[in-house]
């Protein structure tokens, strides 16, 4: 018989950790407020999968995450994972952003070792929560050996998602994680099934490392509708370093925006078109001539992971570029 992995999980909130008055209340409930031993102590059978070793780093809601939250999530995993006697890693962590921690520790851990980030649509208390069997699924995953080199994955409702690609997709059902191109594979009674691994590069093959970010340079993000006008993107684009446009359909941009977002290009903020459409390809050169306004655009990354991307690569460089390559690569 083969050893029992070794895997830590680490507590950091959402509706994972949450409670609700009546097990109805599977849509209002109080969030991140059950400790991380509590919710395992709800499933007993994952000490038959792996030897666990459970700490609580954060009992928030992902909705308030900024990069501080981030950063030191991935830092405690970094030195957790370095241990001899770690053999993986499980996150439970609110599904409101569940995808932009995942994207950030897909890109900046060093290490092969699993990384599984795990959330519920309902809390423990509610009707037919998908919260246990989540965390079940999760420790399954993370304790497996085929997990291993497929960079940061998120599991829920029996599936198995690459960080890169995994959104959420609905605000109140279990089925509420896609992939655009599908997800990795299935978890079924305990045993993860995969069919296909990720193609862009993560963890090892990055230019990032969690152990030397000690901050990430300001990115924000401006979504698009018809009536959104100029001073408001004036006043984003003056504090940040770099500024997502999420704009409509492929990347476009209303007429009377296109002067304050060119001017912020001149003062050397990085301006990336993205699409606020959810999917697919923004294509450069495209809609806006982007070569002769030194903007960029991204590959296919929605809004908030492009921020997380361009704010790792401001950390690389300024070079429109070195940039561009960035979105394409990851
Ligand atoms: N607000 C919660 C969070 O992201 C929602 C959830 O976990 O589903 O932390």
């Amino acid at each position: 018989m083969t050893a029992k992995a070794n895997i830590a999980v680490i507590g950091t909130g959402g509706t994972i950790a949450g409670q609700g008055e009546a097990a109805v209340n599977t849509s209002a409930y109080a969030c991140s407020v059950l400790g991380i031993d509590a919710i395992l102590d709800t499933i007993p059978q994952a000490r038959a999968l792996a030897n666990l070793r459970a700490e609580q780093l954060l009992q928030i809601g992902s909705e308030n995450f900024d990069n501080t939250h981030l950063l030191a999530i991935g830092r405690r995993l970094s030195s957790l994972l370095a241990q001899d006697d770690v053999d993986g890693a499980v996150v439970t962590h609110g599904t409101d952003t569940i995808e932009e921690t995942a994207y950030f520790l897909h890109l900046t851990l060093k290490s092969a070792k699993p990384v599984v980030v795990v959330g519920s649509m309902r809390p423990p208390s509610a009707l037919s929560s998908d919260a246990a069997l989540n965390l079940y699924d999760a420790i399954a995953v993370a304790a497996h050996p085929s997990s291993r080199g497929l960079g940061t994955l998120v599991v829920a409702n029996d599936e198995i998602h690459t960080a890169r690609d995994v959104v959420k997709s609905n605000s109140f059902k279990l089925e509420a994680f896609r992939s655009p191109y599908g997800m990795l594979g299935y978890v079924i009674e305990g045993q993860p099934r995969y069919y296909r691994s990720p193609a862009r590069a993560h963890t090892l093959a990055t230019p990032w490392s969690i152990d030397t970010l000690s901050t990430l340079p300001k990115v924000d993000i401006v979504y698009a509708y018809g009536a959104l006008d100029r001073g408001a993107v004036e006043a984003i684009a003056a504090g940040a370093q770099g500024l997502i446009y999420a704009g409509t359909g492929n990347g476009n941009i209303a007429g009377h925006l296109l002067e304050p977002l060119r001017d912020a290009a001149r003062r050397g903020v990085r301006v990336v078109r993205a699409t606020r459409t959810g999917n697919g390809i923004v294509l450069r050169n495209g809609a806006q001539p982007d070569d002769e306004y030194g903007w960029l655009t991204v590959d296919d990354q929605i809004p908030p992971k492009a921020r997380i991307l361009l704010a790792l690569a401001l950390t690389q460089s300024s070079d429109a570029r070195v940039l561009q390559a960035i979105f394409e690569r990851y």
